[in-house]
């Protein structure tokens, strides 16, 4: 079967007849949007700037209206897909073509199996979109540049810097990381079915020089976090008791950040990316 032959991606009547004709239901819990637009599309692939043999992941290839796009740039494509239905119809699809490869299950599960590649595009669901990227990063999986659609929402907490509402411990993880940039807004009303909220495409370029996080870094980011009305002192305190008893932790604490000129009353959503480094670093030194 050839997908441009057989889908009419850019039709929700089309979809919805395809389905029907292949005995598929659409689930919700999978968050199956399917991407109807086909500049959008066509726009996520562009920034991705691939060149014939490149090997990308694709995270939930669907019925494979990105995939198609990905093949015909030549990409080498690993597509993880959870819904058994969707990867009946892809192996039809795309069996015969050597450069795709589909990976069944959930892709929290089985990423880890697979030997990392540069690329990685994916509109993902909506479901595990920030805990699937947060995995990588904390997992220590880079990708050099990667594609991917998100809720608003998430969006911007990816691109928020220190100081705003959005900013967070996923702000921070995707900064250690990652230069994020926007792609474009996307409207429910390029999807099938419309989703409530407005998406975003977001592009993440690493832009790292082989640094090495010490192994605290991550938690630490987490746990300055953990209560956002809690000062850095007294979430620090928290992370750190259980570890070195009350009374250790508050020397620790007294130092750590007397070292980093860091006010005991200052809050983690006020700390950029290399603040936070710094911390880990003092703390790691420390050889707790
Ligand atoms: N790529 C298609 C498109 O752009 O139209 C579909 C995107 S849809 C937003 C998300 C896809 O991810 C669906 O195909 C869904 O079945 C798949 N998916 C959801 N959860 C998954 C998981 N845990 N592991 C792998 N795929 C998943």
């Amino acid at each position: 079967m050839n997908a441009e032959n057989s889908i009419n991606y850019n039709s929700p009547a089309a979809l919805k007849a395809f389905l029907e004709q292949e005995g598929l239901g659409m689930q919700k819990k999978f968050g199956q949007n399917f991407l109807i637009n086909p500049q959008v599309r066509k726009d996520l692939v562009q920034v991705m700037e691939l060149k014939s043999g490149d090997c990308i992941w694709e995270i939930g290839p669907g019925l494979g209206v990105m995939t198609e796009l990905l093949l015909e740039k030549g990409a080498n494509v690993k597509a993880f897909e959870i819904d058994n239905g969707f990867i009946r119809v892809l192996k039809n699809i795309f069996s015969e073509n050597k450069n795709f490869t589909i990976v069944e299950g959930d892709v929290m599960k089985t990423w880890q199996k697979h030997p990392p590649v540069p690329y990685l595009l994916g509109n993902l669901p909506y479901n595990i979109a920030a805990v699937l990227l947060a995995d990588f990063i904390e997992k220590g999986r880079q990708f050099s540049r990667m594609a991917v659609t998100v809720q608003k929402e998430v969006a911007l907490r990816m691109m928020a810097s220190a100081g705003s509402p959005d900013y967070s411990s996923f702000s921070v993880m995707c900064a250690s990381v990652y230069s994020v940039k926007p792609i474009m807004t996307i409207r429910p009303s390029s999807f099938f079915p419309q989703p409530n909220v407005d998406s975003m495409g977001v592009l993440l370029v690493n832009r790292l020089t082989g640094e090495k996080f010490p192994e605290i870094f991550f938690p630490l980011v987490r746990a300055l976090f953990a209560s956002r009305r809690k000062t850095i002192k007294n979430n620090l305190i928290t992370f750190l008791s259980p570890r070195h008893g009350k009374i250790k932790t508050l020397d620790i604490c007294a130092s750590v950040l007397h070292e980093n000129a860091v006010n005991e009353n200052e809050r983690a959503e006020n700390l950029d990316f290399n603040a936070f480094l710094s911390l880990a670093k003092s703390i790691d030194n420390m050889r707790l």
